[in-house]
């Protein structure tokens, strides 16, 4: 690059020289001087159209034919033109694939603009969503119509996801999930869930028809059990039979209670969603508590705090259920000097039913697991105390027909606090 300006330098000073020769001959300097001058810029001026004619072509290749400074101005543009050619070829080419893999994807995609309109879709959005070309630049509400979408898609969460049927068939069922990204874009993913639903109802029958078929030759069992035990004040029995008759009138009750659960929580997760109804949350508080006061063994004090009078939309019986199994858990795992504060609250953005204990509270670790069904936390209370690792799980698919959630927080050696959080769209005045 330094050799070219030297060169262009010599150029220059040549040009000077002829223009002082010339000057020297003819006796005339300004004439001299402007007659190089011409030269010198009519040679820059002619490589600047060479430059701009072959800019306008748009050919890579056909470079003007240059020497000096212009050799390298050409070959240098020749250069950026070639690696940028490379590289919209590159991006062309991961375009393509990108293209082919999310046509490939058994998962409904489409990328919708800041409108909701529909910006590009792969070819199982075509089948699933019955979406066609012409739809493209389309608000998406415009072509799939279910309302639960509509409702979704004005206030999507981004890990919120909804079930509906597919506009192409009622029988294929759809998990959507709306993710944003970018910065005013939006990922719609629709995947076909028909088998696992079709499996999670098979399994669920199936506990609910196993459940019920043990009930009663269950109530049977334990009719007699129980006839066998009272024979006990009649007619003496020894020791160690009443110790047996004992344990398996315990054993059939926990039996009992074990299929009462697992029919409530079959109920729960596969019922039919009932139209939602005001309930009077704070009076069904009061009367729950004094339910538990009545209970005739010593428990934790039960202390009770309503601070709104405001109720929620939905099941009286599935939420008497669920906040019913949350005391009877405080009752169970708090020593009988504890305190069990039960509150009830709304806020701007939520309603929260909250129980707290100061019983042995939880290891963090256990959290996460503890609406699983039939989980228990090892080793720490769970042997000491019945139960059948139930009672958190239909807490939980309680709250989930409500729109509401479980969070738990527990400190160990402090108490455990579970709160029923619901949306602010739940809650309504008490008639
Ligand atoms: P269980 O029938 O064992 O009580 P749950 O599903 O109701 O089943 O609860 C699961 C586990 O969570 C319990 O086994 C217990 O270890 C723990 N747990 C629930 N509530 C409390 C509480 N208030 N304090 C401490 N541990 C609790």
């Amino acid at each position: 690059m330094y050799g070219l300006w030297r060169s262009e330098r010599y150029s220059l000073f040549l040009i000077l020289l002829v223009s002082l020769i010339l000057a020297r001959l003819t006796g005339n300097l300004l004439l001299a001087f402007s007659v190089s001058s011409v030269i010198y810029l009519g040679h820059h001026l002619l490589h600047i159209k060479r430059l701009l004619q072959w800019l306008q072509k748009g050919q890579i290749n056909q470079a003007p034919h240059a020497t000096g400074i212009w050799e390298e101005i050409y070959y240098l543009i020749f250069k950026l033109r070639r690696r940028n050619r490379r590289r919209k070829k590159q991006l062309l080419r991961m375009l393509d694939r990108f293209r082919t893999a999310t046509a490939a994807l058994p998962d409904a995609t489409v990328i919708l603009g800041n409108r909701d309109e529909i910006d590009w879709f792969n070819d199982a959005a075509a089948s699933l969503l019955n979406l066609r070309r012409e739809d493209l630049g389309q608000p998406v509400t415009n072509l799939i119509r279910h309302p639960r979408f509509a409702a979704y898609i004005r206030q999507t969460q981004e890990s919120a996801t909804i079930n509906m049927p597919s506009p192409v068939n009622d029988g294929i069922q759809l998990e959507i999930r709306i993710v944003p990204y970018g910065e005013d874009s939006r990922l719609l993913i629709a995947q076909d869930v028909t088998q696992l639903r079709f499996m999670e109802r098979v399994r669920s029958d199936f506990v609910a028809n196993v459940s019920h078929e043990l009930r009663t030759p269950l109530t049977v069992l334990r009719g007699y059990v129980e006839t066998l035990s009272d024979m006990d004040s009649e007619m003496p029995l020894p020791a160690r039979y009443g110790k047996i008759f004992n344990r398996m009138e315990q054993q059939t009750a926990r039996m009992q209670q074990l299929i009462d659960d697992l029919l409530a929580l079959t109920r729960l997760e596969s019922g039919e969603v009932q139209t939602p109804e005001p309930i009077d949350i704070p009076e069904m508080l009061q009367s729950l508590c004094e339910d538990f006061d009545q209970i005739p063994q010593s428990h934790a004090r039960i202390c009770l705090d309503i601070r709104t009078d405001k109720g929620i939309l939905g099941n009286e019986a599935d939420l008497r259920s669920a906040v019913s199994n949350l005391i009877l858990n405080a009752i169970k795992y708090t020593p009988a000097d504890g305190q069990i504060d039960v509150v009830w609250n709304v806020s701007d953005s939520e309603a929260r039913i909250d129980i707290a204990d100061n019983g042995p509270g939880i290891p963090r670790e256990y959290i996460p697991r503890l609406t699983e069904r039939f989980y228990r936390v090892d080793g720490i209370h769970a042997q000491t105390r019945p139960g059948t690792g139930l009672g958190l799980a239909i807490v939980k698919h309680a709250l989930l027909r409500h729109d509401g959630e479980l969070r738990i927080d527990s400190q160990l050696g402090k108490g455990s606090c579970f709160s029923c959080c619901f949306p602010a769209s739940r809650v309504t005045k008490v008639p």
